[in-house]
């Protein structure tokens, strides 16, 4: 389950706290020295720690708690706003095109899971927003990346449009985008082309498409259990490239949640959607108060 080794550790730091009518700042900071070392160990980035903990301590050791000898709860309550503030405070949600169709660009790199998050979100924009979503198979590199995008399809009963692998991405990018137009589309959801690791020739190409069909969303595909590698390949992207979001997968997995925690500190962009499972319906936007308290409880 998702963050369930940081959850018990975290819960296991606060419970002393918890039912104190009155706190001392030594209790607060006996407490954040181990909420501390949950963090780091859930391999939470080790700036995005120390910034916590300060703003944390700040805000329980100073006038607000302290002063008015304020119960352990509101200590814990300030843990989940600042936790909550972390991950990007309110909910971010997907940009759209004031002319429709709003195209989607998915990036990421191999096995992240950017063809499964295209189909799982093409499938959520109809389920729950009754939107008319097409995807398009830009990925001509990877072997089977278009099959597998065109059996998604079949099984979703969801458009995809494909020209092969003979055909460069721009072009396919640009001919789904005009094809969504004719065919009233809302949505055009395009799955590039990933690589092992982040190099130029993808950086390359993926501005391309970029500038040929500028999307109203680049969305970054990343493995949540990959931790600070996932957050190391948020900044590259955003550096070299410019996303506007990010879809945190495997989290049904991580229980350590380290990169969903730092990725918005550290890049500047949300989370949009989290991925919770291998199942088209897997996929939930991301809610940093819901995470938060799902995190402490
Ligand atoms: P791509 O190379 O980025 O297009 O990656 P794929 O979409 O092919 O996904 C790689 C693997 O990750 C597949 O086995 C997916 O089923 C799996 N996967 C994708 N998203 C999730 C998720 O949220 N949770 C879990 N458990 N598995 C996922």
């Amino acid at each position: 389950m998702a963050f369930e080794g940081l959850a018990e550790r975290l819960q296991g730091s606060m419970k002393k706290i918890k039912g104190k009518g009155k706190v001392t700042e030594q209790d607060v900071k006996d407490m954040m020295r181990e909420v501390r070392l949950a963090l780091l160990e859930a391999d939470v980035n080790f700036k995005v720690v120390k910034q916590f903990i300060k703003d944390v301590k700040e805000r329980a050791v100073g006038q607000e708690v302290m002063d008015s000898l304020t119960p352990g709860q509101q200590v814990i309550k300030v843990v989940n706003e600042e936790l909550t503030e972390l991950m990007g405070g309110e909910q971010s949600r997907l940009n759209t095109a004031q002319k429709p169709p709003t195209v989607v660009m998915m990036v990421g790199l191999q096995g992240a899971g950017k063809t499964t998050t295209t189909g799982k979100l093409a499938l959520h924009l109809r389920k729950k927003h009754n939107r008319k979503p097409l995807m398009a198979a830009a990925d001509i590199y990877r072997p089977a990346a278009i099959k597998q995008l065109e059996t998604l399809g079949k099984q979703l009963d969801m458009p995809v449009f494909s020209m092969g692998d003979q055909v460069s991405p721009v072009e396919i990018a640009e001919k789904a985008v005009a094809e969504a137009k004719e065919e009233h589309h809302d949505y055009v959801l395009i799955d590039t082309a990933g690589r092992l690791h982040v190099d130029d020739d993808l950086m390359g190409e993926l501005d391309q498409i970029k500038a040929a069909v500028k999307p109203d969303e680049v969305l970054l595909v990343v493995d949540s259990m990959t931790g600070q590698d996932a957050v190391n390949v948020a900044e590259s992207f955003n550096e070299r490239l410019g996303i506007t979001g990010i879809v945190m997968t495997k989290l049904d997995g991580d229980t350590r949640g380290g990169a969903a925690i730092s990725v918005k500190a550290v890049t500047g962009k949300p989370i949009k959607f989290a991925g919770m499972g291998e199942k088209s319906d897997a996929l939930e936007p991301f809610h940093p108060e819901r995470m938060a308290s799902r995190i402490l409880g």
